[in-house]
């Protein structure tokens, strides 16, 4: 696959198997070893994995759908989606991330509907779904590389793109929550935040247009949540 993401990608790669690892597996899972900022941030994921189950069920059910999530993490989207009868396809760049979506799939749901995991990083997806989702993965995109990061997503896309990235208008509030937010150097890859009409930008290139806007804040979570239809 051509390399998108550069040497932030190798960077990333590195991160979600190691530290970010253990940080985030914390952070999507259940258990109490979470600080305060942990606990918010797991609280504002929650909600967005919930408004985006809201807008694929709104209008229609799930059932049979072919729903491609797009860098999974521990599957907290892929197995609702599962739950809810949606034939998935499930990946992620990070080997620990997909071993632990897998695990905890298999501990939820009927050996019948569980998602297809792969470990791949999404430039390098092929096929065509229903649907295509990829939450809180377009903060590791600067913006030079998100717009053909958007439109690979699309391309996969048959009738509808579910993206969610953390927005730059609360740029200078993250600016000033950063501190607390990323405690050492070593914690954290760079963040990149998106403006929407960057994204909505994007997707216009390609044929593509916004049809549903959500957003999520917490105190140290911001998440813009968009669908978006063939034009
Ligand atoms: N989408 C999941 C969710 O909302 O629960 C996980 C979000 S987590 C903040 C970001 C995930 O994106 C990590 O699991 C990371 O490994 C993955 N990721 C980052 N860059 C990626 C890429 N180029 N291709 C596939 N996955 C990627």
């Amino acid at each position: 696959a051509e390399e998108v993401g550069g040497g932030d990608k190798e960077v990333v790669r590195e991160y979600f198997n190691s530290t970010g690892f253990e940080r985030w597996r914390k952070i999507y899972g259940e258990t109490d070893e979470v600080n305060r900022v942990q606990k918010d941030i797991r609280l504002g994921h929650a909600k967005t994995v919930e408004n985006a189950m809201l807008m694929l069920t709104e209008e229609r059910s799930l059932a049979g759908v072919t729903v491609c999530d797009a860098g999974c993490g521990t599957g907290s989207l892929s197995i609702p989606l599962a739950k809810e009868g949606a034939i998935v396809s499930a990946s992620d760049i990070s080997a620990a991330m997909v071993a632990e979506a897998e695990m905890k799939a298999k501990a939820q749901l009927p050996p019948g509907n569980l998602p297809r995991f792969e470990v791949n990083d999404l430039e390098s997806l092929s096929g065509k779904y229903d649907t295509v989702v990829c939450l809180d993965v377009l903060i590791h995109y600067p913006q030079n590389k998100a717009d053909g990061m958007i439109a690979h997503l699309a391309s996969l896309a048959e009738k509808r793109v579910i993206l969610s990235f953390a927005p730059k208008t609360f740029y200078y509030d993250i600016l000033k929550r950063i501190g607390e937010l990323f405690p050492g150097p070593s914690k954290a890859t760079r963040a990149y935040l998106h403006a929407e009409a960057d994204v909505e930008r994007a997707l216009r290139k390609v044929g593509w247009k916004i049809s549903k806007r959500g957003l999520t804040t917490t105190q140290f979570y911001f998440s813009r949540l968009i669908e978006a239809v063939p034009m």
